[in-house]
């Protein structure tokens, strides 16, 4: 590898694919760095378990910005009858996009492993040698979570999805979001004598798309997070739907983020957080009946709370808090899963390239430190606080500095205006 590039996109995932995709529709030539065996699917669609479901129905999920039709086509290509409003495996969706994946033609196999600013680009070190490029999109993820509890026992898990023999009877999840709904489907799939706690902060499940009736409207009280926390608490007591809300204002989200204060961020991340998250990220309405039927059989429970130690002695014992009580609680369990997500934060061990980043001062984290500090364009701040015009950031990676950046629908149209920015 040594010629220069007009664009590299680092990145194995469905955000370097959209931005391949967009950079040869609009006749930029691309190369992607991505590590052997990449295919497009990422972390999201490698699943190959059918419960997982996507969580955005078909008719949004296109990965081609200019064609929003093109999933349900691709369906449609392989059996008729296409419901564009249905929620479909991520299976399903990871053949697609490893369709599309193969039809990328400037694919190096490697990692990248640090950036260096040259006149009018950048030199990106990989695993097997330097390229040039004039413009680079990082669409890299987020690094490899870490463990919140200091317990070093392969019992404690940071990968549910990681491929496994066995599933043992009883199991903790750590966290209450998809990923945490995922795992607990699969788990009582593949036994049926399972006993799982599941633990969160709030003990609040994501809400299912048309999960309550909608009647009545709400507009949420934009002021500040504490009024779009009481907004939302308000519409859920008084049964009227406040995911409607949440969606009326996603194409204006970035907008409210990147307006709020700093210390307003904080606040929102504080106390609205969990409430917006189990608005916004929401379960397929097949998947929800079947938590429901988990549920109500006793073999899933949520509990509200704080996990305080784990100690591994025939059992892992882990000491949790139940929210709002002084009292610990010991429960007896075989693995502990932790699924906190994108939610444990930006930590650049795991990534040759984000540490590189970060100590060159090339990149800063952001203010909550949830991913690096980006400007509304996604293009990296350096530590002095420039924003690169020629560095961007696609993905997970820009949730603290956008809040609205990771699904595909946001990727899609993020990764077309990167590629000629
Ligand atoms: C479980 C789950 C389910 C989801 N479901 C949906 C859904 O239904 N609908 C929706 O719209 N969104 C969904 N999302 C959101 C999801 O974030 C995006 O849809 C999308 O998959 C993000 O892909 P990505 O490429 O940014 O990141 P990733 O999938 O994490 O991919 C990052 C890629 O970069 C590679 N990489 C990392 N570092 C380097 C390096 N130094 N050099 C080269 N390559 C590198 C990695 O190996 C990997 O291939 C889901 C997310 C998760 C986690």
């Amino acid at each position: 590898m040594s010629a220069r590039v007009a664009l590299a996109i680092i990145g194995g995932g469905a955000s370097a694919l959209a931005a391949a995709l967009a950079a040869r529709a609009r006749g930029v030539a691309a190369t992607v760095i991505a590590p052997a065996g990449a295919d497009g699917c990422g972390l999201a669609y490698s699943t190959v378990d059918p419960l997982h479901r996507l969580n955005v129905c078909a008719a949004r999920m296109s990965i081609v910005e200019n064609e929003p039709h093109d999933f349900v086509a691709w369906l449609q290509s392989r059996d008729g009858k296409v419901q564009p409003q249905d929620y479909y495996p991520r299976a399903v969706y990871g053949e697609y996009l490893r369709q599309h994946w193969r039809t990328l033609s400037n694919v190096v196999a490697a990692e990248a492993l640090a950036l260096a600013a040259i006149q009018n680009g950048w030199r990106i070190q990989t695993t097997q040698g330097a390229l040039d490029a004039t413009r680079v999109i990082l669409a890299i993820g987020v690094p490899p979570a870490q463990p919140l509890i200091p317990v070093s026992d392969a019992r404690y898990r940071l990968d549910g999805y990681a491929p496994r023999d066995a599933w043992p009877r009883r199991g903790l999840l750590i966290g209450s979001s998809l990923t945490a709904v995922d795992i607990a489907l699969s788990w009582c799939a593949a036994r049926a004598d399972a006993e799982l706690t599941v633990i969160s902060r709030h003990g609040l499940w994501p809400l299912a798309h048309n999960d309550l009736p909608r009647h009545g409207q709400i507009a949420l009280d934009i002021r500040s997070p504490r009024h779009i926390l009481r907004s939302m608490r308000r519409a859920i007591a008084t049964g009227v739907d406040p995911c409607a809300a949440v969606d009326s204002l996603r194409d204006a989200t970035v907008e409210l983020w990147t307006g709020f204060s700093r210390a307003d961020r904080a606040q929102f991340l504080r106390h609205a957080r969990s409430r917006w998250d189990s608005a916004r990220h929401r379960m397929a309405p097949h998947v929800a009946q079947a938590l429901a039927a988990l549920q109500a059989d006793g073999r899933v429970r949520l509990v509200a709370g704080r996990i305080r130690g784990i100690a591994a002695d025939g059992d892992l014992a882990v000491d949790w808090q139940p929210r709002g009580r002084a009292r610990i609680e010991t429960l007896r369990v075989d693995e502990v899963v932790q699924c906190t997500g994108f939610d444990g934060g930006l930590t650049s061990a795991g990534s040759p390239l984000l540490r590189s980043l970060l100590d060159a001062g090339l990149a800063q984290a952001d203010a909550h430190r949830l991913g690096l500090a980006l400007d509304r364009k996604q293009r990296v701040i350096g530590a002095g606080g420039r924003a690169h015009a020629t560095l961007f950031a696609l993905g997970a990676l820009g949730r603290g500095s956008l809040w609205e950046c990771i699904a595909i629908p946001e990727i899609r149209s993020s990764a077309a205006a990167m590629v000629v920015a």
